[in-house]
């Protein structure tokens, strides 16, 4: 590209104005290819307009999160739950991504106990008194998404294990967040995940992970919750991405129920918990764009 030349970015600026040094940066980054580092490609980049875009479904998506936590309760169906988060989300003129995503039938995730991810809303799951659930939603607004997920305790109370595993899952995902640096690597959020889940007692589910997001459902990178640091793709400003370790309880290994083809359990039958985040890879850390 030329000096001269509209920035690939689409901000209508002139190159040289725009992300010249960018560029000049990020080619001259020492790759190492031992440790499967790789570079982002441009359509990983968003910028302001996009990021204000993010912003708007993040608005909407926050609200349909806040809507689960005043309608979790015993006895409450998670088709109920559903539905609401459905209305919410369209009678503010979004779209909730999940549904018909890949074929999945509702328009969000509800994951209940043993359930890693994925786990359909239906009439015939009612909560229980110290059930402990996800609800993942992701919101599209003119072409921008969302996504984030939360665990709640139906009641309030549950086990002290169970609270333990929902809290420091929430840690986890924290301590993932904070290793989210610009000219870092990816590998450094599944490095301090894994560090800080397996002192717990914990393992991580490695089959599933994070992943970029923003002006699609899902993009480059994914993000191992598990693995090691200095790996992976570079993560530079820019780059919005999806922070959401599921932690077990017990062994780390799932499976996809053979007959819905979606909803991922723990193979041990023990707990799983989830929390995620969007955020976006700034010059000087991140910024949490969903949650
Ligand atoms: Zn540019």
């Amino acid at each position: 590209m030329k000096r001269n030349e509209n920035c690939w970015c689409g901000s209508g600026k002139k190159y040289k104005k725009c992300h010249m040094d960018f560029d000049a940066k990020l080619d001259e980054f020492k790759i190492d290819l031992n440790k499967n580092q790789i570079r982002p490609l441009h359509h990983l980049i968003n910028i302001e307009k996009d990021i204000e875009g993010i912003k708007k479904a993040a608005v909407i998506n926050t609200g349909a999160l806040n809507l689960m936590a005043e309608l979790i309760k015993p006895g409450v169906d998670t088709l109920t739950l559903n539905d609401a988060a459905h209305e919410f989300i369209v009678s503010h003129g979004a779209h909730p991504s999940c549904l018909d995503y890949s074929g999945f039938p509702k328009s969000i995730c509800t994951s209940i106990n043993n359930v890693v991810c994925h786990g359909i809303p239906s009439k015939k799951d009612k909560l229980h008194e110290g059930d402990i659930i996800n609800i993942d939603i992701t919101t599209d607004l003119d072409g921008y998404f969302a996504d984030a997920s939360r665990m709640y305790i139906v009641g309030g109370k549950t086990t002290l294990e169970a609270k333990k595993l929902v809290d420091v899952t929430r840690e986890i995902m924290e301590v993932g967040i904070k290793a989210a640096k610009p000219w870092h690597f990816v590998g450094d959020i599944g490095a301090a995940c894994g560090q800080l889940a397996r002192a717990n007692g914990y393992s991580v589910v490695t089959d599933l992970g994070g992943h970029g997001v923003g002006k699609k459902f899902h993009l480059d990178p994914f993000v191992s919750h598990d693995c090691p640091a200095n790996t992976g793709m570079l993560l530079v400003p820019g780059m919005v991405l999806t922070v959401e370790p599921m932690i077990n309880a017990g062994r780390k290994q799932v499976e996809t129920d053979a007959y819905d083809g979606w909803t991922v359990t723990t193979k041990d039958g023990s707990l799983s918990a989830q929390w995620e985040k969007t955020i976006l890879i700034t010059e000087t850390g991140n910024e949490v764009l969903a949650s």
